[in-house]
């Protein structure tokens, strides 16, 4: 099939070099590109690597880093301008807040300057004031509450010291009977605390104080007293303090001087001079109340000394808070100002602290800035790599198409090399534009040259052989509808020569219009001339063994037939000679018998027994051969039913025992008494065993003893093999003798047969019988010695007790009947005159009465009269047989329970069987033994009589 000119990437020369014989790497070899055989994940693996940490120092980021160093830059700028115009701003802040609060010192005590002044007011204006007043003075002045800092308001007089006791007088009088002025001792002026309020217990402890008598508080009295202004104290010790370590106080003190008094000179003030309003300050609470007004530091950031004075010393340490560092002078951060607070110069000093988790603006400042460089320069850096990351992996997938698209040219060239060189010629054929490309072995094939054949479809179809063209045609279309998975075809192509090859097509389509329809079908030619003949050689090759097998098949048919045909009549044979041998054995018998029962004569009777014997023996060689015949034609039955198996053993040899006294021989039986009693199994075939052995043993010894031993080898509770042993001391058999026994008319030497007579069947027989009964018969010898047979045989444990099985004699029986059944009439339907009279004979020694007939149809006419007790059917008969007429006489009225007896010199198993069919209810072989016919006849005649009864017999 076509080919499209169609090989992408391959030129015309590569084509022709790939040819049979030219390795298509060479082919390629040129055309492989310098990423050829690079692993598909290694430029990924670089791509990884590349944008590792080396490639981010690479000059490629050098961007980035410009950026992040100038935005670093700009940070620390910026966080610089910011940090200075946050200090000078800070400071400015810090500057306003330093001169309010000094401010707001100076007001405060000013303020209370007033109280005071006030207080002095009351004094001059009064003619008399006393404790109480005074309370009740500051009670209303304050409001219920003294001005914050101010602890209390009193009043010191000043005393001479000849007025100090009048005064302690009129102090105790006015209700403070302890009072005393302290300290005590003689001095020329004095100015206890007379009043002072609010009366509390801290504000007592200085009632009576003579505050003259401390130099700092009369320094302070005496400038008040000179300026006539306000002034304040220096550093002390509270009276009102109770402790020695607590905070320093001051106190103000304004002087009261007489009404009307001339104030003008220092003179005039001292001369009107009457006393002081004071007012004790702990700095601490004072402080306190003046910071609380500020709002914009807290204790955290402000730490404030005042000083008492110019002197910044610590015994002038008024008020501290927030331990401040040494001054340094030139510090933002410190402020000192100097404030003349009520004629007092105070240093206050300021100092602005940052806690610990206060950051300066220029720090935030400078980290967000870094964070902002970082953060934009990783921007930057993103952008840079992805562009370039992009570019990188646009030309790697670039460069893997690339490669993806060689390894499709080399995989495609590689097919192609691969099946031109397997010999298949390769075809291609574009569905659009219908060109086709055929390979050189394509061409080939069918012995054309490379520029012999063009490049259309019909250079294939043309080809093909008429009678394949509809199915290729078909395969084609089914393929291309997407009806079968692939174009496979068989079919016949004509070549240059004219001849036609097998060609193997194998064919798929490849690629789809935007309709879903196939665009191109790729494929290959096979030549498969060779094997197609070799089918061709093989098929007829296998018609050619059919006929064989069909006509041998035909042949063995017929030669089975023909056997078959020849086997039937070999059995019918038998079965004709064996009633034809039986009937006159019948009658010699049965005549011997009669004439038995009469001889009076000893001789003529010992004469009858031995003619009696022979006819007998002439019987069991006639049984053998018919057993034998059965076992070859395989239709010997066994039969099944329950015997007292040691009573079977011992009655069989006690029978062999006239034989063995005669020679002289000692008999012995010895049967295991473990043995089950009552078995399952075909007695009288057991017994035709162990006669055959015993007599054998007896027959071949002229010595010595007979023993019989019965054993079990195996036994479980359902049955055993038993085992029964003959041995003598009789003339044994030499091995090679012993090979040929158990074979078919084999007897040990001809000298033998000549001395002891025989047939040679007896052991054949006895080893098929053990051997159908589930085991096998041997012998072990000693030429000289004696024999030992064995035979197995596998017997059932038959269920229940067993009864008694001593078989009562014929006369025994005999006298059964004759007591039951005398007088009663049998018919004997039977033709044959001897065998009429043996019956009739037997039936009146039974006092039995027999009515004849002498064919079928007789008997059933006899029948049909009535009267009888039951019927003795011969098989053979004219006019009408045994079967027919038993059949006729069981359709009689009244005839369906009387007993029919066949007494038929047709032995065989089949003959049974028919009988049986026929209606009849027993069958008695001839030559017929007085023992079986007389059970046989009582048993019936009892189950006609009473169905009980019957099974007594
Ligand atoms: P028949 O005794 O009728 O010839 P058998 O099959 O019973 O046939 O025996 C076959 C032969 O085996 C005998 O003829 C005899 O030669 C040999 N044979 C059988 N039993 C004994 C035995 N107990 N002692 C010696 N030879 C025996």
């Amino acid at each position: 099939m076509p080919v499209a000119v169609r090989n992408p990437g391959i030129d015309l020369d590569q084509k022709k070099a790939a040819t049979p014989g030219i390795r298509w790497q060479d082919a390629i070899a040129s055309r492989r590109p310098p990423m050829y055989g690079r692993r598909p994940c290694r430029s990924a693996l670089r791509m990884r690597r590349e944008s590792g940490v080396v490639k981010l120092f690479s000059a490629r980021n050098l961007p980035a880093w410009i950026m992040l160093a100038l935005c670093l830059l700009l940070s620390l700028v910026v966080s610089r301008q910011v940090g200075r115009e946050f200090d000078q701003k800070a400071t400015a802040e810090f500057a306003e807040v330093v001169d309010e609060l000094s401010l707001r010192v100076e007001e405060t005590l000013a303020a209370h300057s007033l109280i005071l002044r006030g207080a002095a007011g009351l004094l001059v204006s009064a003619e008399r004031v006393t404790q109480k007043d005074w309370l009740t003075y500051v009670d209303v002045v304050r409001g219920g509450a003294l001005a914050p800092g101010m602890h209390g308001i009193a009043f010191n007089p000043l005393l001479g010291a000849d007025q100090l006791s009048g005064h302690v007088a009129r102090m105790r009088r006015d209700g403070l009977p302890d009072y005393r002025v302290l300290p005590e001792g003689k001095r020329s002026a004095h100015a206890p605390v007379q009043y002072i309020a609010p009366d509390d217990a801290r504000n007592r402890r200085a009632l009576g104080f003579d505050a003259y008598s401390d130099p700092v508080r009369r320094a302070a009295m005496e400038q008040a007293r000179d300026t006539g202004r306000p002034t304040l104290s220096g550093r002390l010790h509270l009276v009102q303090e109770s402790e020695d370590n607590a905070p320093p106080g001051v106190i103000m003190y304004v002087p009261v001087f007489r009404r009307g008094a001339p104030l003008a000179s220092i003179a005039q003030r001292r001369a009107a001079l009457v006393g002081w309003t004071s007012s004790p300050y702990r700095l601490d609470d004072l402080m306190q109340y003046i910071l609380r007004k500020q709002g914009r530091y807290d204790g955290r950031h402000l730490a404030i000394s005042i000083h008492d004075g110019t002197e910044r010393t610590p015994g002038s340490l008024l008020y501290s808070r927030g331990s401040p560092t040494a001054f340094a002078g030139n510090s933002p951060l410190q402020q000192q100002r100097s404030v003349v607070v009520q004629g007092r110069h105070w240093n206050l000093q300021f100092e602005r602290k940052a806690a610990a988790d206060d950051m300066s603006p220029a720090w935030v400042t400078l980290m967000r800035g870094i964070v902002l460089s970082v953060l934009l320069s990783a921007l930057v850096l993103s952008v840079l790599n992805t562009r370039d990351n992009a570019r990188r992996i646009a030309d790697g997938l670039t460069a893997e198409l690339r490669r993806r698209g060689e390894q499709l040219q080399e995989s495609e060239l590689r097919w192609k090399f691969a099946l031109e060189g397997a010999g298949e010629g390769v075809w291609d054929r574009n569905l659009a534009t219908d060109e086709v490309y055929y390979s050189p072995t394509w061409k080939r094939m069918l012995g054309y040259e490379e520029d012999e054949i063009g490049n259309t479809p019909e250079e294939f179809s043309k080809r093909v052989h008429p009678d394949d063209a509809l199915a290729v045609q078909k395969a084609i279309d089914d393929h291309l509808s997407g009806r079968s998975a692939h174009y496979v075809s068989e079919h016949r192509m004509r070549c240059k020569d004219g001849g036609y090859k097998w060609i193997l097509a194998r064919g798929m389509a490849v690629g789809t219009d935007d309709a879903g329809r196939p665009t191109r079908i790729i494929g290959t030619h096979t030549d498969i001339t060779a094997r197609k003949q070799a089918e061709l050689e093989l098929a007829q090759h296998r018609d050619h063994l059919e006929d064989l097998v069909k006509s041998r098949t035909a042949e063995l048919s017929l030669a089975r037939d023909v056997a078959e045909a020849a086997n039937r009549a070999k059995t019918a044979f038998l079965a004709n000679m064996s009633h034809e041998l039986r009937t006159p054995m019948n009658g010699i018998i049965g005549m011997i018998n009669i004439a038995l029962r009469g001889a009076a004569d000893p001789r003529q009777a010992e004469q009858l027994r031995k003619s009696l014997g022979a006819a007998e023996h002439l019987t069991d060689i006639i049984n053998d051969i018919l057993d034998l015949s059965k076992i070859e034609a395989e239709r010997l039955d066994l039969e099944q039913s329950d015997f007292a198996l040691a009573e079977l053993i011992e009655s069989s040899v006690a029978m062999q025992e006239v034989a063995a006294r005669a020679k002289g021989l000692a008999l012995s039986c010895v049967v295991d008494p473990t043995l089950p009693h009552k078995v399952n199994g075909d007695a009288l075939r057991l017994r035709q065993i162990l006669l055959n052995f015993v007599s054998n043993a007896i027959k071949f010894s002229e010595r010595g003893r007979v023993a019989v031993q019965a054993s079990a080898v195996e036994r479980d509770a359902s049955g055993m093999l038993l085992r029964i042993e003959v041995s003598d001391q009789g003339i044994g058999i030499s091995p090679e003798q012993q090979a040929r026994l158990f074979q078919a008319f084999t007897q040990v030497d001809e000298s033998s047969t000549r001395r002891y007579g025989g047939t040679g069947l007896g052991l054949v027989i006895s080893r098929r019988i053990a051997q159908l009964m589930g085991g096998d018969a041997g012998v072990s010898s000693e030429p000289g010695e004696g024999s030992r047979f064995w035979a197995t045989v596998r017997l059932a444990v038959a269920e229940g007790a067993a009864g008694s099985e001593r078989v009562p004699t014929a006369a025994e029986t005999a006298d059964e009947l004759r007591r039951e059944f005398a007088g009663r009439h049998v018919l004997v339907a039977e033709d044959e005159p001897l065998s009429q009279d043996v019956a009739c004979a037997l039936l009146e020694a039974a006092g039995l009465v027999p009515v004849l007939a002498g064919d079928g149809g007789q008997a059933v006419e006899a029948a049909a009269r009535g009267g009888l007790a039951a019927v003795l059917m011969d098989m053979q008969m004219p006019v009408m047989g045994g079967c027919d007429a038993a059949r006729a006489i069981r359709a009689l009225p009244g005839m369906t329970g009387i007993p029919i007896i066949a007494m038929t010199a047709n032995a065989f198993d089949d003959d049974r069987d028919q009988c049986l069919r026929a209606g009849m209810n027993d069958h008695i072989a001839k030559p017929v033994s007085p023992d079986a016919f007389y059970r046989c006849l009582l048993s019936w005649l009892r189950r006609a009589a009473s169905p009980e009864k019957a099974a007594s017999v």
